[in-house]
């Protein structure tokens, strides 16, 4: 059993916190700090595609693989190929992630990598299955600490299976990237396609479901093969990759701290937009207002997280709205893509919109139900089941 003092520990390497660390060593923060990274992966594959919309260049703009200015949106009834300047939309591949931040992160020799299985942790000390590490200040993207509630909150999930295709024959409209199409049934849940072509001949194809609960494996081969197959008709193809993932849309709010040492960040940290299960973003945002802490103050003693403030209470309100089924889900989305410019749904998702830019996009929904929905929100009355 070894035991190492660190002034920093990672415990989990995935986005939040190479994304952390990345800034953290270019902010020069991490200069005469001993920092261990423990994960039980090797970080090293396309475990997972990243999507999300960005105004100007990111910090991790080199490891953009494709950049859309316009989105689609479609639904029974309604079909959009929508501009949402000044937002583009943006894919990254988390192999070049992993490369990029392992690049970053290895000019620095007080940085020490350790493959491991965190099983707890103890006060300033991370327990491993093969070890124990202290460190000053923890990490955990790890392990989750959640006591649900569901007589208070809403748990919902993304869950997605999606197949990378490749056609003989240029087949995709290149430069549109499909957020939405709800032209699929629906089974009384909230289901879409998600189609994001890289180019004319190679798109990533995602079946994707908002619900309280994971399907069958073979359902989502089912819905999603159908899907490609119609699409496709007579082009020939092939899967070159597959992904499967799950989200955790929960509005409540994820503990932040364990201990006085142990921080929770990313997902764990309740980095997953309750109301989208968009997470890349906010792991940004999360990052960015640590390091602006760390600038001033060298411990997290004196912390405050970023709050969610009233996009908290949007989002349970939008989760009560989707489990309640007065409307379809589909609806939802349709009125915020049909009724306001494309860049105000994606700038109130990114939850960087001004109280006017709120009451304009509030007032899209269908007013009774909202209305409805969020007193019961506000005291926490039990949700009506249909
Ligand atoms: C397939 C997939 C696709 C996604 N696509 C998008 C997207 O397009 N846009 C978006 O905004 N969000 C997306 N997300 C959501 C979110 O952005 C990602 O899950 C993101 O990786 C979360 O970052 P994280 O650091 O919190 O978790 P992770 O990146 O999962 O990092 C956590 C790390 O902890 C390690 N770990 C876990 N348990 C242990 C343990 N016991 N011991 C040691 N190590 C452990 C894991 O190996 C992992 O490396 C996606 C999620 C998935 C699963």
């Amino acid at each position: 059993m070894s035991n190492t003092n660190y002034d920093y520990i990672f415990a989990g390497g995935g986005a939040a916190a190479l994304s952390l660390l990345v800034r953290m060593q270019q902010e020069g923060l991490l200069h005469n700090k001993k920092v261990l990274v423990i994960d039980k992966d090797q970080k090293a594959h396309n475990d997972r595609t990243w999507c999300f919309w960005e105004e100007k260049e990111g910090l991790f703009e080199s490891c953009v693989i494709k950049t859309w200015d316009k989105i689609r949106f479609t639904s029974p009834g309604y079909d959009a190929k929508l501009n949402p300047q000044p937002y583009k939309y943006k894919m990254i591949r988390s192999q070049a992630f992993y490369q990029y931040c392992n690049d970053v992160i290895s000019k620095n020799s007080n940085i020490h990598f350790v493959q491991q299985t965190i099983v707890n942790f103890e006060n300033d000390e991370v327990i491993t299955l093969e070890g124990r590490y202290t460190g000053t200040i923890i990490f955990n993207s790890s392990i989750q600490y959640l006591n649900k509630d569901e007589s208070k909150y809403h748990y919902f999930l993304q869950h997605f299976k999606g197949k990378f295709i490749e056609t003989e024959q240029p087949f995709f409209e290149e430069g549109v990237a499909t957020l939405m199409d709800f032209n699929i049934n629906q089974n009384n849940e909230c289901r879409f396609m998600y189609i994001l072509p890289i180019s004319k001949t190679k798109a990533l194809m995602e079946f994707t479901i908002f619900s309280e609960n994971l399907l069958d494996k073979d359902e989502y081969e089912r819905e999603l093969n159908n899907y490609i197959e119609e699409k496709l008709k007579y082009h020939a193809y092939k899967v070159t990759e597959e992904e499967f993932g799950v989200i955790p849309m929960y509005n409540q709010p994820f503990i932040k701290k364990i201990n006085q040492h142990v921080f929770n960040i990313g997902t764990n940290g309740g980095a997953s937009k309750a109301s989208t299960g968009f997470t890349f973003h906010f792991i940004q945002e999360e990052s960015k207002h640590l390091i602006a802490h760390f600038k001033k103050h060298p411990s997290l003693s004196n912390y405050h997280p970023k709050s969610k403030g009233r996009f908290q209470f949007y989002d349970g309100v939008f989760l009560r709205v989707m489990r309640e089924k007065k409307v379809p889900a589909f609806y939802l989305f349709n009125c915020l893509f049909r009724k306001l410019p494309a860049y105000l749904p994606l700038k109130f998702l990114s939850e960087e919109t001004t109280l006017i830019q709120d009451f304009k996009i509030l007032r899209v929904f269908p007013t009774m139900v909202f209305m409805k929905a969020a007193i019961r929100e506000l005291f926490k009355l039990p949700t009506y089941r249909p």
